[in-house]
């Protein structure tokens, strides 16, 4: 079915960090892979990256010379693991026509720039992004302000609880919609009734489980939650699938796995994330004819 739908048409998200906090290495990482957050947004031909952590490297070189012109980085937060790798961007070196905008929700409107000026800078960086080939413009609004963009594309934004505030993220294509919900931590009493009206009836939900319930209470004011939290929260809002992510870096393939299969008991549709796997969403039939449940089609590269 998804290979007769014209691009147009899909909505697709291809994980390429999953990591929480910092990467993972070793040949027990290796199905859910170890770079941090970093996750491609297509609303059909139009490209949102949500988050340069270390996977943004991979996701450029897979971009390659024909990388849009102008690319747009949604920034959850400025946490290194959600900024670590956009000096290793690749367009940022294709040349002087390409512009790189980043947006930034948690900062009280303002942008991301003073805060990028100073890492990477010397001593802590060799390279300011400003001596990149690439224009870097930043951007700053308020988490709960919906992101318009010049193309009339259009985002919707929510201010989450986590330290120093971060941003989650609702991106809408043909009657599709994904949320980013990533860092987190679940507040007393769960589900937060504005979280849930933030993600109602969305297809897809990117959380942060970054621990499970028996963790929690040596995590407790961390700014993470749980895959339990997560089933919760989307169960509540009636959206249709969640991806676990933010992955904590000791948890190894076999304890994913182990996970993953808990969480399948309560909900089928929940997985936890892997490292360049691909999600499509394909364009709802309209109206009334669509007879089958939208389900998500899963597949890893
Ligand atoms: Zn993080
Ligand atoms: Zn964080």
């Amino acid at each position: 079915m998804s290979s007769r739908a014209a691009s147009s048409d899909l909505l697709q998200i291809r994980f390429w960090g999953v990591r929480g906090s910092t990467c993972a290495s070793g040949p027990q990482f290796v199905e859910f892979g170890g770079h941090t957050p970093c996750v491609e947004i297509r609303c059909g031909e139009r490209l949102f990256i949500v988050d340069a952590g270390t996977g943004l490297s991979a996701l450029g070189a897979q971009l390659g010379p024909s990388a849009p012109k102008d690319i747009d980085i949604l920034l959850s937060h400025l946490h290194l693991d959600h900024i670590g790798g956009l000096p290793f961007f690749k367009p940022a070196l294709l040349g002087q026509d390409r512009v790189i905008r980043t947006y930034c929700g948690n900062l009280e409107g303002d942008s991301a720039m003073a805060s990028l000026d100073r890492l990477f800078a010397p001593p802590l960086f060799p390279v300011r992004l400003g001596q990149l080939p690439a224009r870097f413009e930043h951007h700053g609004f308020k988490a709960g302000q919906p992101l318009v963009f010049d193309d009339g594309a259009r985002v919707e934004t929510c201010l989450l609880n986590h330290p120093g505030g971060a941003t989650g993220y609702r991106f809408r294509h043909r009657n599709r919609s994904v949320c980013y919900i990533s860092d987190v931590e679940h507040s007393e009493p769960w589900p937060d009734t504005d979280l849930v009206a933030f993600i109602r009836d969305a297809d897809l939900v990117i959380y942060d489980g970054m621990f499970c319930d028996s963790e929690y209470t040596n995590c407790r004011g961390w700014g993470h939650s749980t895959w339990q939290k997560g089933v919760e929260l989307v169960q509540t809002a009636g959206a249709k699938a969640l991806a676990i992510f933010h992955l904590y870096p000791g948890h190894d393939d076999a304890f994913l796995k182990i996970c993953e299969a808990e969480m399948q008991k309560n909900m089928p549709t929940a997985f936890v994330a892997r490292e360049r796997q691909l999600v499509t969403l394909e364009a709802e039939e309209e109206p009334a004819a669509a007879a089958a449940e939208p389900k998500a089609v899963l597949a890893k590269a």
